[in-house]
């Protein structure tokens, strides 16, 4: 059994999904999706957790996690 907590404030802590893929740098297998909050917004990003190179990049919801939560009750 797994599942998120509710969010009560807003806190700098996010979840690391494992994912499947290749990474295109270091030929590695095993990549980690997490959202990342840069100028233009939310994103989440696809990334190799040893070389650091990206896989993916797509916009995500404008406030981050507590947007996403409520979309995926
Ligand atoms: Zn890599």
């Amino acid at each position: 059994m797994s599942g998120y907590p509710r969010p009560t404030q807003l806190t700098l802590h996010v979840e690391r999904e494992a994912v499947d893929g290749r990474c295109g740098g270091c030929g590695g297998s095993g990549l980690e999706r997490y959202p990342v909050l840069s100028e233009g917004g939310w994103f989440t990003v696809v990334k190799c957790p040893r070389c650091l190179a990206s896989a993916a990049r797509e916009r995500w919801s404008r406030l981050g996690p507590i947007e996403l939560l409520a979309d995926t009750l």
